[in-house]
């Protein structure tokens, strides 16, 4: 199993290390990671400028690769045909901050996974639940074994096409964590706040700053999975489709096909919708 080994948090950072080391037993590896921290960068595509790719050494002295993209188009770079060798796993991570409901799309771990789904390639991302603790003194013992334990069931078992998953990781040593399951997103409740600066020439500029953001702990979801010290599994799809919204939109009276032309409004306030 050919294995390629991306994250958010940059090449440098000690959780892609320990991702990488723990992929190592299991299958080949190759690092592509961006070069920065993009944590919170989101799903990225990358045009209004080129993309460098440098060779770079781990501290372990591995090879790899970063780029100055987004980890997203790390990934993009990857499987268009940067690294030769067809990839049959894309792992994220390990992030050092936690993934968790409404996150996913603002997580550059989770999206470098989605991006990799978009190129028809299966993908996990991981985190490991440390809150605010210094990556350089944490600890990813816990963490890699998860990890190995997921890609080794995962080579096993395959994933439905067009899945990935999100797996999140308690920050506990490996005994102290209680077992495995799968969940569903749960509801992360942001605390931010704006905050407005004037800058030494008198012009204003804000930060979304505020507080690191709880969650509404519920039994079935990521967030109750690590409240209670399991590790928490979520098979996320890209298709964002609200189904369900399907049937009520079904319900407006949109015009008739062949009249829809003619009865399209020329002025854009006459769009607005009274629900
Ligand atoms: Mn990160």
């Amino acid at each position: 199993m050919h294995i390629l080994v991306t994250n958010d948090d940059g090449v440098q950072a000690p959780g892609l290390l320990a991702l990488a080391q723990a992929m190592r037993q299991i299958g080949d590896v190759t690092i592509v990671a961006p070069e920065r921290n993009w944590s919170g960068g989101g799903h990225v595509k990358t045009i209004d400028r080129p993309l460098r790719v440098r060779p770079v050494k781990l501290v372990d002295g591995t090879s790899a690769l970063s780029s100055d993209g987004a980890p997203s188009d790390c990934v993009a770079l990857a499987l268009l045909g940067l690294v030769e060798q067809p990839v049959n796993l894309v792992v994220s991570g390990i992030n050092t901050m936690a993934n968790l409901g409404h996150d996913v799309t603002y997580s550059g771990t989770v999206t470098a996974a989605m991006e990799a789904i978009i190129w028809g390639v299966p993908a996990i991302a991981f985190s490991l639940d440390g809150s605010r603790r210094d990556p350089n003194e944490m600890d990813f013992t816990a963490a890699s074994r998860i990890a190995r334990l997921i890609v080794r069931l995962f080579s096993q078992r395959k994933l439905p096409k067009g899945i990935l998953l999100n797996v999140n990781v308690p920050y506990l040593p490996i005994d102290e964590i209680k077992g495995i399951r799968n969940t569903r997103q749960g509801l992360r409740l942001y605390r931010d706040r704006l905050d407005k600066r004037q800058d030494p020439r008198g012009h204003d500029y804000y930060w979304i700053g505020g507080d690191f953001p709880t969650g509404k702990d519920e039994k079935g979801t990521d967030i109750g999975a690590l409240a209670r010290d399991y590790v928490s599994v979520t098979p996320l799809q890209l298709d964002l489709t609200a189904y369900p919204a399907l049937a009520s939109l079904g319900k407006w009276d949109w015009p008739p096909d062949s009249t829809a032309q003619a009865n399209l409004p020329t002025e854009p306030e006459q769009l607005a919708v009274t629900a």
